[in-house]
């Protein structure tokens, strides 16, 4: 028998839609808040958790909360869906990338936050313990952040329990067109312990870890990356009709590296998200103010153009690409 579905004073009944503000503190100027979402479906099933915005100007996933939240009739829904379109509203209204205004702090490294620190301590906390917590299933959306221009991917922090890791894997392959990172803690692939996924995950939450888009756009391909990932989970967990794309073959991640500026100028870059790079290939050069190229950077390794920076100016120890090493799996 399903029963009404809660978020403090955000209730939704079966077959119903609810939606409203959780506070988690103030500032001088007003509260703080998470907007909240839930969609309860008039069927039992398993409750699935969204959240986008915990890096605020990270505009394809936010697009697809909002579309997803907007599109699912709740009159057809197995189960429920609880979203928070965007995690980090003081980013979201200044625009601000990978920290929060408020204390300098980045929520995807604060995890598991506390109940009484800082306002990103508390938010993380708040999200966790009292939002994500009340489901089976969460995915956590992000793109790169300003300047950064991102290869999608999905990932997993390995739990040690292998009927999660394998849900969590399963998910994990469903969500993303072509790549896999599944972490272990100490690992150098994401999620990391410091995240809101890991965290998830160590309390028995599947929590899956999903990127598309980046440097600020919002592009309708990016947005539909995100789209189809929630749409084939949900289906694959049997909450809206239709049946799952099957995973097919997927790169897995082993470890990645970023490749580096020695000197300064501007940078000529010669590859592009997604390039397979070959170990001492050149990926850009540097020119001095005087036209003269200082540098031609070549990668120390082989892998795939999973991050290139939009910068097109270096100094010293300016990251340039950062690559994946990967194998199908
Ligand atoms: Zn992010």
């Amino acid at each position: 028998m399903k029963t009404r579905l809660e978020v403090r004073d955000v209730r939704a009944e079966p077959g119903g839609r609810a939606q409203g503000f959780i506070p988690f503190g103030e500032t001088a100027g007003g509260p703080l808040v998470i907007p909240v979402v839930i969609l309860n479906g008039r069927d039992d099933g398993p409750i699935l958790c969204l959240t986008a915005g915990v890096h605020a100007t990270e505009y394809a996933p936010i697009d697809a909360v909002m579309r997803t939240v907007g599109e699912i009739d709740p009159g057809a829904l197995r189960g429920a869906v609880i979203a928070v379109p965007v995690a980090n509203l003081r980013m979201f209204e200044s625009r601000s990338g990978f920290v929060s205004p408020l204390d300098g702090l980045n929520l995807n490294k604060v995890a598991p936050g506390k109940p009484d620190g800082s306002s990103s301590e508390i938010l993380a906390y708040v999200l966790l313990n009292e939002i994500i917590c009340r489901a089976q299933y969460h995915i956590d959306l992000h793109a790169g952040d300003l300047g950064e221009m991102l290869l999608p991917f999905a990932g997993y922090a390995m739990s040690g329990r292998p009927e999660q890791d394998a849900k969590g894997e399963m998910l994990a392959r469903l969500y993303t067109p072509r790549l896999v990172s599944l972490s272990r803690p100490g690992g150098t692939i994401p999620p990391f312990a410091d995240g809101i996924p890991y965290a998830a995950s160590q309390r028995g939450v599947v929590s899956i870890f999903a990127e598309s888009g980046g440097n600020g756009t919002l592009e309708a391909a990016d947005v539909e990356v995100h789209l189809a990932g929630i749409r084939n989970v949900m289906r694959h967990l049997r909450m809206i009709a239709g049946e799952a794309d099957p995973p097919g073959p997927r790169l897995a991640a082993r470890d990645r590296s970023i490749v580096r500026a020695a000197r300064a100028g501007l940078l000529r870059l010669e590859v592009g998200i997604g390039d397979e790079i070959s170990a001492g290939q050149q990926v850009a050069e540097i020119c001095n103010v005087f036209g003269e190229v200082v540098e031609r950077v070549r990668s120390p390794g082989a892998g795939l153009a999973g991050l290139v920076w939009a910068h097109k100016v270096v100094n010293t120890g300016d990251p340039i690409v950062r690559y994946w090493v990967t194998e199908p799996c």
